[in-house]
């Protein structure tokens, strides 16, 4: 079988880079063969042809895009989750004996994009490394490639199932756009890095990719373990090997260590059911906390908002010092008016001074930074006398650079164009030899522009032109009717339809003089340019604390703006395991109430939780009532008190809770092959594994995805278990299984609380009020004729329903206790509906007691692990 050599070549190089897409350039296309070509086609909607690339060989699936428009493809190559190999020629096609050589000189991956079509303004671009040795231990090391952040943690865990979702809460936290799990998490152990990556890649929103162990040596010195070495050597291979050349110096600057106990935890499940930064369905930002919250003016600042969002305090003292940051800037309306207006000015300064480290800056770029700077000066003098350490601190670290800024001004012209090399970048008297040089070629200039009414009056002809183009350069033009005025020193050069053109040699002369000069002065213009760049970079490391500190200048004034937006209060928080807020909203759903049904629309409601006697709140209540929404608010609100916002409601008192547990509603997750009810057991088998006495764990419809004896078994066993001494933590449980309302002053820290409708009308009015007490009716049917099933159908099912109440009251499904503790579940009381009684002197049988019934010996089996 007879291959080209440029097949072959292509071959070679595909076989280094498989798990990318290969843009292989041949004249003025990046062309794509074989899957490559197929995927990409697909991808890009573009069409596929076919090329012979050796005889006897079957033609290769091709396709290809044109050179200059490849970052846009490269951006949609990468929003599919693709990583693409960029193949260039390498030497120069005309001087090249035989094949062109040619060779990779850039991975774009998501995590490495420094295009700003490829980089989202509002999001952070997190490349994360993970690194894991043994199985219980793993480091992550994080980096932006677009700013020079990096950060790093190490976490640890009991086994390896609770490292990996341990991982998983870590890099849920940071969001980043592609993971690559690296190190002797591969074949040594067993394949442990595949399963990792399999799991990030199920659980998270990132392009992730296993990178082999022999290239994450830790450097000499280094020691692991705390600066998370292992994961920080990955991270930084990865970057070289993406970036090559290009790759910025990641040690250069300082590794935030992240400590875990600093913030809540929030696992991908909990973050994904809360909707804090993209809604469940078809995340958008639109419906989220992000959005209600989301009033900053600077990219930096709507990105740490988010940060923030997804990682709130767990020490009083760090959020009353946010809160007291937030109170100053909604008491003083002035200087916040102010500063967001100077704010509007800020560019991105983090990711302009990605550039300029990276040395791809350009003139627009640095007048950027300075304007940035300048309008950092406006905020700064808003902050003359700031209450509280945040404000001060920030007012202390923001530093408007006034040399600096002063150099750019007396450097730089106002017009800057894209590249460097094109000139004109400087401003008269910033360069004395710049100006010199500039003078001599405007002399050459002003004799050209001179030329034409000097020959015009030597020769006599009117019609006389001097023009120039890029072939030719200057030239003299002469019609045919006029050439016998032309003199002796006119050399001719062209011969057109009805005009002649001439040059004289001095002309000539002073044209290659202009020529020369304009090539000194871009050679100048373009090293003064790089000393200037110079400059900057040697501050970079000051106007980066400024950015961080204009970031927070900028979240914090969100904070203030959507707290005066919405009418929040200031909580109170504090060291306990309380919760008491007093008319409490929940602040996407009631802004969207406000839209379509005007303000006030959104019905308060009070939350009042101990350890005590108020531990596990158990909600029922009809279909729609508003069950999931007090709960979730509860959550958002505990969650914005600890990220240092105000909250929605008319008073709060939050005590610190270390995490916050969610399990919601049904969630499909087809894609992860696991069914319904799997998902749910999974979720809380992982959240009581977990908890601790700080928690709170919002539990709804626990049981609901099996069958009715199955999941009441489920609810009420895990009810005991979170009722127990020794185990509880505040918890919200919703459901439908009425039967548990019996519970209450059963289990002493439990409480009922219910959803109130009102049906005195004749007909069911949701009055989305919680008060204390039991619900014992679903209004299922209700529902069902809301949505609009067929009226017989309906009639059909309320005869139905009124058969299964009338006959429920026979039943007697004695629990295998039954006898001896003199207990009957689901036994039906008076009103119909399957209320469970405890016969007088019943009690609840502890969990150790249930293992012989199968539907609960899955879920021992699981609380016992
Ligand atoms: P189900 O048992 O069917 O899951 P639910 O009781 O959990 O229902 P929610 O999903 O919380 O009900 O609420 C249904 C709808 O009722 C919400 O989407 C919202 O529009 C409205 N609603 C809920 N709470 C309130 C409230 N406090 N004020 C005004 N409207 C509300």
């Amino acid at each position: 079988m007879k291959i080209t050599p440029m097949l072959e070549q292509y071959l070679d190089i595909k076989a280094q880079y498989p798990d990318c897409i290969l843009f292989y350039r041949i004249g003025d296309f990046y062309e794509m063969f074989y899957q490559d070509a197929i995927d990409a086609s697909e991808i890009l909607d573009i069409t596929l042809t076919k090329k012979h690339l050796g005889a006897e060989i079957e033609p290769a699936p091709l396709c290809g895009v044109p050179h200059h428009a490849a970052e846009n493809y490269l951006s949609r190559l990468l929003a599919a989750g693709r990583k693409v190999a960029v193949c260039d020629q390498v030497e120069d096609p005309s001087v090249a004996k035989g094949l062109v050589r040619r060779a990779v000189t850039r991975v774009v991956t998501p995590g490495t994009a420094t295009s700003e079509l490829m980089l989202d303004a509002g999001r952070s671009n997190w490349l994360a490394a993970v690194w894991t040795a043994e199985g219980t231990a793993a480091e992550i090391a994080w980096a932006d490639v677009s700013t020079g952040e990096t950060g790093a943690a190490t976490v640890s865990a009991a086994d390896a199932r609770a490292l990996g979702q341990a991982l998983l809460a870590e890099l849920a936290r940071l969001d980043p756009v592609e993971i690559v799990v690296c190190g002797a998490a591969s074949e040594e152990d067993g394949g442990a890095g595949e399963a990792l990556a399999a799991l990030f890649a199920r659980e998270l929103r990132a392009t992730v990719g296993v990178r082999p162990a022999e290239e994450f040596a830790v450097p000499s010195g280094a020691t692991g373990g705390e600066a998370a070495a292992h994961a920080m050597a990955g991270l930084t291979a990865y970057v070289r090997y993406a970036m090559l050349d290009a790759a910025p110096d990641l040690a250069a600057g300082e590794v935030r260590v992240r400590q875990a106990f600093d913030h809540m935890v929030l696992d991908a499940t909990a973050i994904r059911n809360l909707e804090l930064t993209e809604t469940m369905f078809d995340r958008e930002t639109k419906g989220t906390l992000l959005w209600v919250l989301d009033r900053t003016r600077t990219a930096m600042g709507a990105r740490l908002l988010k940060s923030w969002i997804r990682a709130p305090l767990t020490g009083t003292a760090a959020i009353d010092a946010r809160l007291d940051a937030v109170e100053w800037l909604l008491d003083e309306v002035f200087a916040r008016n102010h500063i967001r207006e100077a704010l509007r000015s800020v560019y991105d300064i983090e990711r302009l001074l990605g550039r300029v480290v990276a040395g791809t800056a350009n003139g627009r770029d640095l007048l950027a930074l300075k304007g940035s700077l300048e309008a950092v000066s406006s905020v700064k003098a808003e902050l003359a006398a700031p209450e509280g350490a945040v404000l001060r601190g920030i007012a202390s670290e923001l530093d408007a650079e006034d040399a600096l800024c002063a150099l750019l001004e007396s450097a730089l012209l106002e017009e800057q164009p894209v590249s460097v090399r094109d000139g004109n970048l400087f401003r008269e008297g910033f360069s004395e030899d710049l100006d010199t040089l500039k003078a001599g070629a405007s002399g050459g200039r002003q004799w050209i522009a001179e030329l034409e009414e000097r020959e015009r009056a030597r020769t006599g002809i009117r019609s006389l032109k001097v023009r120039y183009n890029r072939v030719q350069g200057y030239y003299i033009e002469v019609t045919y009717s006029n050439l016998s005025l032309v003199p002796e020193d006119y050399i001719r050069k062209q011969t057109l339809a009805n005009a002649e053109r001439f040059v004289t040699p001095e002309l000539k002369k002073i044209e290659t003089a202009v020529l020369s000069t304009g090539a000194q002065i871009g050679a100048l213009e373009y090293e003064l340019f790089m000393e200037l760049l110079g400059r900057v970079q040697g501050r970079a490391e000051a106007i980066r604390a400024t950015a961080a500190a204009v970031a927070r200048m900028d979240a914090l004034c969100s904070l203030a703006e959507a707290a005066q937006e919405n009418g929040y209060v200031r909580p109170r928080v504090e060291d306990s395991e309380r919760l008491w807020i007093v008319g409490g909203r929940h602040p996407v759903i009631e802004r969207m109430l406000e839209s379509t049904r005007g303000a006030g629309a959104f019905v308060k409601n009070d939350v009042s939780m101990n350890l005590a006697d108020e531990q596990a709140l158990l909600i029922t209540g009809p279909n729609m009532a508003g069950k999931s929404t007090y709960m979730r608010q509860t959550a958002l609100i505990v969650l914005m008190a600890q990220m240092g916002s105000f909250v929605p409601a008319d008073e709060a008192v939050i005590g610190i809770c270390d995490r916050i547990f969610t399990r919601v509603g049904a969630s499909d997750n087809l894609a992860r092959e696991q069914s319904t009810f799997l998902v749910e057991m999974n979720e809380l088998s992982a959240i009581l594994r977990e908890y601790t006495r700080r928690s709170f764990l919002v539990l709804d419809e626990i049981g609901r995805g099996t069958s009715t004896y199955d999941g009441l078994a489920i609810a009420w066993a895990a009810l005991d278990w979170l009722c127990a001494e020794g185990r509880r933590a505040r918890v919200m449980f919703a459901t439908h299984y009425h039967e548990l309302t019996a519970l209450e002053g059963v289990l002493s820290g439990l409480k009922n609380l219910s959803t109130q409708v009102d049906e005195s009308g004749g007909s069911v009015v949701y009055l989305h009020k919680v008060a204390a007490g039991a619900s014992s009716r679903s209004y299922g049917i209700h529902v069902a004729e809301m949505a609009g099933l067929p009226a017989a159908l309906l009639a059909d099912a309320r005869e139905k329903l009124a058969a299964l109440e009338a006959e429920a009251k026979d039943v007697r499904v004695a629990a295998p206790w039954a006898a001896e503790r003199q207990v009957s579940l689901f036994a039906a009381d008076g009103d119909g509906c399957g209320a469970a009684s405890l016969q007088a002197g019943g009690r609840m049988p502890p969990l150790r007691d249930l293992r012989a019934d199968p539907a609960l010996a899955s879920l021992a089996a699981l609380l016992d692990e």
